[in-house]
């Protein structure tokens, strides 16, 4: 059973088809809950507990508005719980690529806007005093099949002209400072790790003293703008009124928020220990590398590896048990080779789904169509950072003044 901060203490040998992330029942993250409506009229009405709501919820909650959070499982049960909880500001798509995609200025802006919510997290954490074994780290950005070292020096060049942090590792300069033997990396800043489901949870509490109510389990079905206000309907036939709406919802949205830029696939993870020591850097560093598939590791506190990767398309393979022991060995493999060490068995291995688009950036913002509905959705391999960024956006908006960067991350209008 995980204890305080992000620890992960369980040795014994589990069934790994029973597919619990190592963050279920961390202490601290266990929240206050309605069953039952309350009320039937709020000034912003969230749908979804995880971060993302979370952090919407702490943007919003000033002590006037009537908030509501709504989830249709119990808080916290979707992908936050499975998230192996690397906050990087590196986005899934190189900033060369991206910047070929959607222009260099916004890619720079964009990546910038990333590292800054990454540490405004952090930052945020800290003043809050959310007791969620948040760490500071590095990221080191391993050569793979899909980035060779030539583009990775590059890429290492683009993002300091950015005003991003990126040294630049030749394959000696790798091997002395981190033992790895790759053709290339890239180590940047900022980067931390935590415990999820204790961030998401400390960020709820925090709102529930400022004017935020959490109703679970309850399914909204469908929303509708009605006059000045959104009109919810849940799934058991009631309506809900809010002035303003936000769908937090994860992977999963109703049929009249889909975009057709976003994708949803199925990825693996797994905790485990290392037979032998650790090498003292991996507790300072985030690893991933540019391969496809690709893997990536973190440690928590307690010294296991929490390591992912193995991404497949559609939302519903991950359900498989089968698949999952095999996933998990893979991951276990990789992590053998790329850290030369031997490992115990996995004490947890799990699945979820996430959604990704093609550029890499999140989509969040007002929905085409729908007057004072909002949502956060599309996230990749880092949507806590973009759940941070959601919840700027989002804020801002509903105050009136709107984001700077919202242009980056906006719905298109299809
Ligand atoms: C295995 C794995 C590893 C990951 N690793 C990382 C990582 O290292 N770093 C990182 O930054 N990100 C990572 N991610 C991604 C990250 O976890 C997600 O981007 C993030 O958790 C999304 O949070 P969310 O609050 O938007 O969605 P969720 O946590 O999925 O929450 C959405 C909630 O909405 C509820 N809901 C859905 N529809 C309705 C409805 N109609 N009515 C009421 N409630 C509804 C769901 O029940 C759910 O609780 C990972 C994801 C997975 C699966």
């Amino acid at each position: 059973m995980p204890r305080d901060g992000d620890e992960t203490t369980t040795t014994r040998k589990r069934d790994l088809r029973t597919g619990d992330p190592v963050w279920a029942g961390s202490p601290h993250s266990t929240l206050r809950r309605r069953r039952r409506l309350p009320s039937e009229r709020y000034d912003v009405a969230i749908v979804g507990a995880g971060i993302s709501g979370a952090l919407v919820a702490h943007a919003l909650a000033d002590g006037e508005r009537r908030l509501l959070m709504v989830d249709r499982r119990p808080p916290l049960c979707g992908s936050t719980l499975a998230s192996t909880a690397l906050l990087q500001h590196e986005i899934d798509v190189p900033l060369e690529a991206l910047g070929r995609a959607i222009g260099r200025a916004p890619a720079a802006r964009a990546w910038r806007r990333s590292a800054r919510a990454v540490e405004e997290l952090a930052a945020l954490v800290r003043e809050a005093g959310i007791a969620c074994g948040l760490s500071a780290r590095s990221a080191l950005y391993l050569a793979g099949d899909e980035l060779g070292g030539r583009a990775l020096r590059s890429e290492a060049e683009a993002r300091r002209a950015a005003g991003l942090e990126a040294e630049f590792l030749d394959a000696a300069a790798l091997r002395a400072r981190f033992g790895l033997e790759r053709e290339a990396a890239i180590l940047g800043r900022p980067a931390a790790a935590a415990n999820p489901a204790q961030l998401a949870a400390g960020l709820i509490r925090l709102a529930q003293g400022r004017g935020l109510t959490l109703v679970s389990p309850l399914e909204i079905a469908d929303v509708l703008p009605v006059g000045d206000a959104v009109a919810l309907a849940t799934a058991d036939g009631r309506l809900v009124s809010a002035g303003a709406a936000v769908f937090c919802t994860g992977y999963e949205f109703l049929e009249r928020l889909a975009s057709r830029r976003h994708d949803v696939l199925s990825t693996w993870a797994v905790a485990v220990r290392a037979k032998g020591r650790l090498p003292a850097w991996l507790r300072r560093t985030l690893v991933w590398e540019a391969s496809d598939p690709y893997l990536y590791l973190r440690t928590a506190r307690d010294g296991s590896l929490i390591a992912g990767g193995e991404d497949e398309e559609g939302p519903g393979v991950h359900d498989d048990g089968a698949r999952l022991a095999r996933k998990a060995a893979t991951i276990a493999g990789k992590l053998e080779a790329l850290l030369g060490l031997e490992l115990q068995e996995p004490h947890h291995a799990w699945a979820g789904a996430f959604g990704t688009t093609s550029t890499g950036l999140p989509l969040i913002g007002a929905v085409p169509g729908l007057d004072r509905v909002y949502a956060a959705m599309g996230f990749g391999g880092n949507g806590i950072t973009f759940s941070k960024i959601a919840a700027d956006v989002i804020a801002a908006e509903l105050a009136g003044r709107p984001d700077p960067d919202a242009d980056l991350f906006a719905f298109p209008r299809e």
